[in-house]
């Protein structure tokens, strides 16, 4: 990714963010409106129920009661009952008038005898319309009618009401219908029901201010949940009007949801067992849901507007950090190039499997990675490589110390190299253990192989032993031309290989430079002395006799015998000593000394010894 990529990235990345963010808030809070629009409604339900109870059903029906009452044990009603004559008569109908006249929705009042047959009625025909003395002749007897019997088994002072249904007159249902209940009481005479007053009620208004509401529609039901109010007037009563209506058809889930039933036991104490339900209208739930939709999108867009605005300042911070890990990143990747191309490495696990092995190590060594990787490190070992650097070398690492050295290696190819090695022990971080060692190599081959030319020993600083060898050749022709003494003495360190094995092979270097020094410092300028090889020195002393050189041995001997050693302590060397004969050569010389050496070696050391 570019980092104009990276930009749109970090941008597109807030957004998504504040979007996700923003849908999840709104849809938290938009749950929380519905379930508050619930609550609202069901608090409005329960208001507007209470109201129309306490205000227009239980007064009304308390009203009639009270009316009822006041008919049935009014004097008037008593005297007529013992007396039926005229005057009684028109004084009863004159009261029955004024009571009728003095509510509207009374349509009917009525006395009637014990027979069935109607003493005393007055009509209105209309709520507008003026109450009216229905005419002897047009009493009727209801004793047959389920009113009559009802009211007939009351005990005294109780009070009967009707279903509610629709006026029924000669028979059939009134038209236009007239919902209507009826309010009845009985009379009693020694303790005999005598007669009854019973209150037709046009129940009309009551109904259509129970109905009316901007929120809900209002139904009852019946207990047999027949319609005794619908919003459409067809299906209220339909018991009546015989038509099937069931109530599934207007509440399709149930009286639950969003529904809000109520009781109306308390006002209506008829058979009824009414249920006034009120289901909230429609349009009005739709209005609500459009103005929280509306608030919530509305919402919605604004904190998109703002994650928007919010994403392009806040991916900045990340931007510019991964726009400088990136940097970093690359850098590292080249430096990591440039390493792995010219530094020669590898990483082997204690076990000296090789693990990683750079580019500059398979050119160096000849093997591909594929090649080296899983081998053991023993695959480039070179077996003219001093084995005691290799045991100091592992004991350092497997101290967990860095070890430094130069190790002669051996390639694929057969070819000899030099490195200048650091093997670092990697520790697991966990236990301290070690879990790997890290080979950081520079090639010294070149430099080595410059060495070889040399003439001078690079540890102790005299002579090596290619000079060595040149300086006797030379001797040996001079000596005979001009017919001189010389003698060779070899020296030797005894035990040396202890000193090394006991305090290192740095120790051991130290003991060969002062031992050097020691040495360089006893001899004349004519003497010529050189390190041959590992603890083994040369002295070429021309123009001297076997017997001198002999003197000159046991002088060196003594002065290493009396030379305390740095950490060492004292060391003593064998000395062997040969002398040029006429028929000798430089192998016969040498050969002749090393075995004088042997000798000096094999009678105890710290001895000196010529060859005879
Ligand atoms: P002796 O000669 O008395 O028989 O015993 P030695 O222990 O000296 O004999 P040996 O020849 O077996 O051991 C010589 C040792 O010298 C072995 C080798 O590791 C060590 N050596 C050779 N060259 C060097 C060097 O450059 N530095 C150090 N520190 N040790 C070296
Ligand atoms: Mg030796
Ligand atoms: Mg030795």
């Amino acid at each position: 990714m570019n980092q104009q990529n990276f930009h749109k990235f970090f941008t597109l990345y807030f957004i998504v963010f504040g979007i996700i963010i923003s849908c999840f808030s709104v849809i938290v809070a938009y749950t929380f409106e519905i379930k508050d629009i619930e609550i609202d409604l069901n608090r409005k339900a329960k208001e507007i129920f209470q109201i129309k109870n306490e205000t227009i059903l239980k007064p009304t029906f308390e009203n009639i009661d009270n009316i009822a009452k006041s008919l049935a044990y009014d004097n008037l009603t008593k005297k007529f009952l013992i007396e039926r004559n005229s005057l009684n008569k028109e004084n009863l109908n004159n009261i029955f008038l004024a009571v009728a006249n003095s509510n509207s929705i009374i349509m009917q009042a009525r006395l009637i005898d014990k027979s069935g047959q109607e003493l005393v009625r007055v009509d209105r025909n209309k709520e507008n319309q003026q109450a009216f003395i229905v005419g002897e002749k047009d009493l009727q007897n209801k004793y047959h009618r389920d009113y009559f019997q009802s009211i007939s088994k009351l005990n005294e002072k109780e009070i009967w009401h009707s279903k509610l249904d629709l006026n029924i007159e000669h028979g059939k249902i009134e038209i236009p219908y007239r919902p209507t209940i009826r309010v009845g009481i009985a009379l009693f005479e020694n303790n005999q029901f005598s007669a009854m007053v019973v209150i037709n009620l046009l129940t009309n208004n009551l109904f259509k201010s129970l109905a009316s509401s901007s929120i809900f529609d209002c139904y009852i039901i019946d207990e047999n949940k027949n319609y005794i109010l619908h919003p459409n007037q067809e299906f209220a009563f339909n018991k009546y009007k015989n038509i099937a209506r069931d109530i599934s058809i207007d509440f399709p889930d149930g009286l639950n949801n969003g529904i809000f039933t109520f009781s109306l036991k308390d006002s209506l104490k008829n058979e009824d067992n009414a249920i006034l339900i009120l289901k909230t209208k429609k349009d009005y739930k739709k209005e609500l849901l459009k103005e929280r939709t509306n608030v919530a999108v509305i919402v919605f867009l604004l904190t998109v507007a703002l994650s928007f605005i919010m994403a392009i300042f806040v991916s900045k911070t990340p931007r510019i950090l991964q726009e400088k890990l990136l940097k970093a990143n690359k850098k590292l990747n080249e430096f990591t190039l440039i390493i792995d191309k010219y530094v020669i490495t590898v990483t082997t696990k204690i076990d000296s499997t090789i693990v990683e092995a750079s580019k500059a190590f398979e050119q160096i060594s000849g093997y591909s990675k594929e090649e080296l990787i899983g081998k053991k490190i023993s695959i480039i070992s070179n077996p003219k490589q001093d084995k005691m650097i290799i045991k100091e070398l592992w004991k350092t690492i497997l101290d967990k110390k860095i070890w430094e050295g130069e190790i002669q290696n051996k390639s694929k190819d057969g070819k000899d190299y030099w490195l200048n090695q650091y093997i670092i022990p990697k520790k697991n971080a966990k236990n301290d253990s070690i879990e790997q060692f890290i080979s950081v190599g520079v090639d010294i081959t070149a430099k080595k192989e410059l060495e070889k030319f040399a003439s001078i020993d690079k540890l102790t600083g005299i002579y090596n032993r290619r000079m060595l060898d040149t300086f006797l050749q030379k001797e040996i022709e001079v000596a005979k031309r001009h017919k001189d003494n010389l003698s060779l003495i070899i020296i030797d360190i005894d035990f040396f290989k202890l000193v090394n094995d006991t305090y290192g092979h740095l120790v051991g270097d130290n003991v060969l430079k002062q031992l050097s020094k020691i040495i360089s410092e006893n001899i004349r300028i004519s003497d010529i002395f050189g390190r041959y090889g590992g603890e083994e020195f040369l002295i070429i002393c021309t123009k001297t006799s076997e017997d001198s050189a002999f003197i000159l041995a046991e002088k060196l001997r003594k002065e290493i015998e009396n030379f305390r050693f740095e950490k060492v302590g004292y060391k003593t060397i064998s000395l062997g000593i040969s002398s040029l004969k006429k028929d000798d050569n430089i192998e016969l010389l040498f050969k002749k000394a090393d075995e004088a050496l042997y000798g000096a070696k094999k009678s105890g050391r710290n001895k000196s010894i010529i060859y005879r």
